[in-house]
């Protein structure tokens, strides 16, 4: 199932450009807002999956889609979680859990828009598959992971990366929390949707050129692994975002670097998610 928040209301995407509105088809039981589901997501999935066959009654417009948990108590995310973007980066690659660190709520956007830049900054992309919580999770098995994920959705981990470096250690959660630097979508795909949850390829391109092409089967902490560390420490609550590492090929690791230009356009994909689109000036 694909869930949408279009327009500041949940919806059940039946086809690209098409949806239930979940308010209007539970008679007010579940919605109207995205947010309010993943707290009783057992609950909600339960009726959706009988409400999915209903007659669809929005139309679906790119330019409304929101982030598919646009208020999240907790935006977290992990850093060098792939081989060869820790050695692009010039760090050593983890070999416990690789560094975590949180993106402020209010840098959350949607799947498409217009990005303003940081003056005098170098900002970077870094596609991420995102998981989003469903049901709170503590001390949870790799076994129970994929359990606690309501499902997955585009991200973009934007990143400041003079600012990021700046100081005696890095700034990771300033330096990727300007506004707009956490979008997210165009929807939440559940991970039965999912040809294989633990091998997804991921990419994003600049004016139609590709930076990056990676897998999620080559994460070092897979998915449901980084769900269970985490969840050593930290309540995962529904809700939550977890953006989950990004492949090689930021502008960063290249010779020379490259960095986001006003006037480029961003494309981001997730095969078996979709895109976003995201312009900069
Ligand atoms: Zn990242």
């Amino acid at each position: 199932m694909r869930i949408a928040n279009h327009d500041g209301r949940a919806v059940i995407v039946v086809a690209d450009d098409k949806g239930i509105d979940v308010e209007r088809a539970s008679a007010g039981a579940f919605g109207p807002a995205v947010e309010s589901l993943y707290p009783r997501w057992d609950e909600f999935l339960a009726w959706a999956s009988t409400a999915a066959g209903g007659a669809p009654d929005v139309v679906l417009d790119p330019e409304l889609l929101g982030a598919p948990s646009p208020r999240p108590a907790q935006a977290i995310a992990i850093g060098l979680n792939y081989e060869e973007h820790a050695h692009e980066t010039g760090y050593e690659v983890p070999s416990t859990l690789p560094p975590v660190f949180a993106k402020f709520a209010s840098s959350i956007t949607g799947p498409r828009g217009v990005v303003d830049l940081p003056p005098g900054g170098h900002t970077d992309w870094e596609v991420e598959v995102v998981a989003v919580i469903g049901r709170a999770a503590h001390r949870i098995s790799l076994e129970e992971a994929w359990d606690h994920v309501a499902g997955v959705t585009i991200g973009q981990d934007l990143s400041e990366r003079i600012s990021q470096m700046a100081g005696p250690a890095p700034q990771f959660g300033l330096a990727k929390s300007y506004p707009k630097f956490s979008p997210m979508g165009p929807w939440l795909v559940t991970t039965d949707e999912l040809d294989d949850r633990d091998d997804l390829a991921l990419g994003c391109s600049i004016d139609g050129e590709t930076v990056q092409d990676g897998r999620t089967s080559k994460l070092i902490y897979s998915i449901p692994r980084s769900i269970a560390a985490l969840s050593e420490v930290v309540t995962l609550l529904p809700g939550d975002v977890v953006f989950t590492g990004t492949p090689d090929g930021v502008g960063l690791g290249r010779s020379p670097q490259r960095f986001l230009q006003p006037g480029e356009t961003l494309r981001t994909w997730v095969a078996g998610i979709g895109e976003m689109v995201h312009t900069f000036r």
